[in-house]
């Protein structure tokens, strides 16, 4: 297993711990990732000993780099060329049943690979020079990795019942690696679902956010939803499975068809916002379903309610408020718009208006509408993406013409001021929103000169004038 250790670096760890008679080794994601054949820059090396001791000798060998000390937990961190190597005393863990905080005391490395979560992520290479680079596998992870399984080394429902995040981790991994979590450590997570309970919601979070960012998140959200951890977890996407029939119609089933937009999202793009967009596209289309005789089912208005729904989830999943949520809202809201510009005798208003209110956002407003194509009819596939090419190229033609992304309209509010010589009041917002409104209805053009002359007919029409100084010709 040499050739894993090929980085100077371990050399250097390898000589240290010589020096100070440290039972060393490499542990975890970079051993598992390393026999997957990929690249990993997070090191873990665990010593049966103090892990700052060691981390210092092996800093002062490397020289220059900085050590930082995470005194209560004994660990201590190096950053090396674009390596964070991270040392930690090998611990035997217990549990107390109402916390995630164990009870620790030092071990061995045995003790230390019984406490890892999964067979494959208990790997260590050695670094000891008696057997350097053998690798120590008590659990025959490398059986695992090559038969794709996520298992528990221990009892599964103990392991998970321990630390409940470990449920989310195992569907993480299964999720990003493509692997199946075995059948007793999957039933292990059914049972101890409500366990999830006393994990904080940033770190279910931080999981979820890695099952989204995998290349095709949908294995992990059908296993969340199969465990009975998402309604726990994501009650408002839980909410959007199973189908309805009334008088023989069916709606289709919103969760799936979802997991199926998100993705297709992923093909297009590795922006996580952009996935919740998909993820919370049709959120609102349990609260909006309505039946009607006649037309079947409908979701009315469920871009909007989807909106409304989305800072609540955010603010519930610890996720940013700020800009990202904005964004998200802003694409949820504005779904079904590009569809309605698919016909023919579509107005170039409708057009800049569209290109208005989504600004720099539009062409990743068009990768939502094209994920959202999900019918298994080829040929109707094929016909909704050329019509939304069709979209794309008006949007394009309007966008040259008339520059209305990123647009602000030409006459501001101190211009109203200072024209009609008044206070600040509700006059001036009626005023901007009318000039803006004629502009992207193609009333008048988009410039300064014509803005300002429809200006003063409306400041007219409200009972204002021009004060002399500020009329231009
Ligand atoms: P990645 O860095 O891609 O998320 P990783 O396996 O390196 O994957 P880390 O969270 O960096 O995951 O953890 C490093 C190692 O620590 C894991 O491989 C595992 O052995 C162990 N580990 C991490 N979290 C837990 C946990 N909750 N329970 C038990 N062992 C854990
Ligand atoms: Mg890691």
């Amino acid at each position: 297993m040499h050739q894993y250790l090929s980085h100077p670096v371990f050399s250097t760890i390898s000589e240290a711990a010589e020096e100070l008679g440290l039972d060393t080794n490499v542990i975890g994601g970079f051993v598992r990732d390393s026999l997957l054949g990929k690249e990993c820059k997070d090191i873990d090396v665990v010593t049966v000993g103090s892990g700052i001791e060691l981390a210092n000798l092996v800093a002062k060998k490397l020289k220059a780099d900085k050590v930082v000390v995470f005194k209560n937990f004994g660990t201590a961190m190096i950053k090396h060329q674009d390596l964070e190597i991270e040392f930690v005393g090998a611990r035997k863990e217990s549990y107390r049943n109402n916390s995630r905080k164990p009870i620790c005391e030092d071990g061995t490395l045995e003790d230390d690979q019984n406490r890892r979560d999964f067979t494959i992520n208990a790997m260590a290479f050695s670094l000891n020079t008696a057997n350097y680079g053998e690798l120590i596998d008590p659990f025959n992870g490398v059986e695992d990795l090559k038969s794709k399984i996520i298992k528990t080394p221990l009892t599964p429902s103990e392991t998970f019942s321990d630390d409940p995040l470990r449920m989310m981790r195992a569907i993480r991994f299964a999720t990003q690696l493509n692997f199946q979590i075995e059948k007793n450590t999957l039933a292990a997570i059914a049972k101890e679902k409500n366990r999830i309970s006393i994990v904080s919601k940033e770190r279910i979070t931080d999981e979820l956010n890695k099952i989204i960012l995998a290349k095709k998140p949908s294995i992990g959200f059908i296993i969340l939803e199969e465990t009975g951890l998402l309604p726990l977890i994501f009650p408002e996407l839980q909410k959007l499975k199973g189908v309805e029939v009334i008088n023989g119609k069916a709606h289709k089933d919103n969760f799936y068809h979802t997991l199926k937009v998100l993705d297709n999202i992923c093909e297009s793009t590795d922006d996580l916002w952009l996935r919740w967009s998909a993820i919370l596209h049709d959120i609102a289309k349990p609260d909006t379903k309505h039946f009607q005789e006649g037309h079947g089912w409908t979701f009315h208005g469920h871009e909007d309610k989807g909106a409304k729904m989305v800072p609540h989830i955010f603010r519930k999943l610890k996720l940013p408020l700020d800009h990202q949520m904005k964004y998200v809202q802003k694409l949820v809201r504005l779904h079904l718009r590009p569809i309605a510009l698919v016909k023919e005798e579509v107005t170039d208003s409708a057009i800049r208006r569209l290109l208005f209110e989504a600004g720099n956002d539009i062409d990743d407003l068009m990768k939502l509408c094209e994920a959202d194509i999900t019918s298994k009819n080829k040929n109707k596939v094929k016909k909704y993406l050329e019509n939304f090419e069709l979209v794309r190229q008006k949007l394009k033609e309007v966008e040259e013409k008339d520059k209305i992304r990123n647009w602000q309209p030409p006459i501001d509010g101190q211009t109203i001021i200072d024209t009609f010589n008044i206070q600040p009041s509700k006059k001036i917002g009626e005023i901007k929103n009318a000039i803006k409104e004629a502009i992207l209805e193609g009333e008048i053009q988009n410039n300064y000169e014509e803005a300002f002359t429809f200006m003063i007919e409306k400041g007219k029409e409200l009972g204002l004038t021009a004060s002399k100084k500020n009329t231009k010709s």
